[in-house]
């Protein structure tokens, strides 16, 4: 065969994914193996979005939509957004994508061209940096403060002559951090004064633990250079239903837009009435989840710390970010032989002396798991 992509190639699979294959694989085989590797809520979607979708269905909601996605979500998202976020968002500043996923991808296309620099805040999430060489920028890679996972003054310097845009993740995965106003002054000052644009992807938003959720399109003239990512996955439990969205200025939604007409066109149409139905619905169901994660959360930072580990602040997300001594990967691949029991490395996010532990699990689960980690 010929050589295939170099720039494909040169891409790393995503490690979160292909641990959680690999725990899925040994399942199959018979292994008992926990997982706390991905992070994928474990309840089910609740009904009524469910049965928004399967009336979608059967009144004939299965042909072509328009491609930022059907109006009445695009509408929702926008008076979501502006009754909940601290900006304002007309309808033609929003699109529905696959996944918030789909959405990061498509923002670094419609934004970046080669040679340009994206700013990544280590520890960061396994996707980003692909996203944005996929998109033919480049790179650099900046650390968040030891210990509160916060902004220091120090991202001034990681600014340079190609850098175009920085991404913001708060509530961290991998970290649990939320990022507090100052840290979010800090990357609006920089931005203001570079000319920078921001991808701030705020899809843990709605799992938040005693502290709070603060847009970066709501500081002062950011809205104008932000594009905020969101999306279903997490907060309604429903990651297989593949819809997220972004809100941005309009030429870039416009930029967007274009990417989806010529990859995917637009989200599954009847899945997309099923998420409408979670933005109109009650919204209690995300509150009793988002308890549910705290209540482990509560079990768990204590649990590993009793355990002689030090953990990341856990403020959000459904994420304990896990201090190891030595090599990470060594050690997650020794809790996966010894203990059965899937994590995943530091190294994936940037940040190698790490382990990520997701307590997007039930109950038995994170207490079986603490016993064998106690063990090996
Ligand atoms: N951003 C972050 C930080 C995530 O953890 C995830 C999880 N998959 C995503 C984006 C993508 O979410 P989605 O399932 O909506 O594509
Ligand atoms: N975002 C989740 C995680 O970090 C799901 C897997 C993925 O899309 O990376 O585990």
């Amino acid at each position: 065969m010929r050589s295939l992509s170099e720039k494909v190639a040169a891409i790393a699979p995503s490690a979160t994914i292909e641990i959680s294959n690999a725990a899925k694989r040994m399942a199959q085989e018979g292994v008992d193996v926990i997982s706390l590797s991905i992070g994928e809520p474990d309840f089910d979607t609740p009904a009524h979005i469910k049965d928004a979708c399967i009336e979608a269905l059967r009144r004939g909601e299965t042909h072509y939509a328009p491609s930022a996605g059907i109006p009445a979500l695009t509408g929702a998202i926008a008076g979501k957004i502006s009754r909940e976020n601290g900006f304002a968002a007309e309808q033609d500043e929003v699109i529905v994508t696959c996944g918030a996923k789909d959405a990061i991808y498509e923002a670094m296309e419609a934004v970046l061209n080669p040679g340009d620099e994206a700013l990544i805040l280590d520890p960061a999430w396994v996707s980003y940096e692909p996203c944005v060489r996929f998109a033919g920028g480049s790179v650099r890679h900046h650390p968040l403060s030891v210990g509160t996972f916060q902004v220091d003054d120090t991202l001034l310097e990681a600014v340079g002559p190609r850098t175009k845009m920085i991404v913001v993740n708060s509530p961290s995965n991998p970290s649990g951090a939320v990022l507090d106003w100052g840290s979010l002054q800090l990357i609006a000052d920089i931005c203001r004064d570079h000319d920078l644009f921001a991808l701030s992807d705020e899809i843990y938003e709605k799992l938040v633990y005693g502290k709070e959720h603060i847009s970066l399109a709501s500081l002062d003239g950011m809205a104008e250079r932000t594009i905020t990512v969101n999306g279903f996955s997490k907060a309604y439990a429903m990651t297989g239903w593949r819809i997220g969205y972004a809100v941005a200025p309009r030429p870039i939604i416009r930029q967007m837009e274009k990417v989806q007409q010529h990859t995917i066109s637009h989200p599954t149409t009847f899945a997309m009435f099923g998420a409408l139905a979670a933005l109109q619905g009650s919204q209690d169901c995300v509150e009793a989840m988002r308890r549910e994660f705290e209540r482990r959360r509560d079990y768990l930072i204590p649990a590993l710390r009793d355990l002689g580990y030090a953990t990341a602040p856990a403020d959000g997300a459904f994420y304990a970010y896990v201090k190891v001594d030595g090599d990470d990967m060594a050690i997650a691949r020794s809790w996966l032989r010894d203990a059965h029991v899937a994590v995943t490395p530091g190294t994936a996010f940037h940040s190698p002396g790490w382990l990520r532990v997701s307590y997007a699990t039930s109950m038995e689960n994170l207490e079986e798991a603490v016993g064998r980690i106690a063990r090996v």
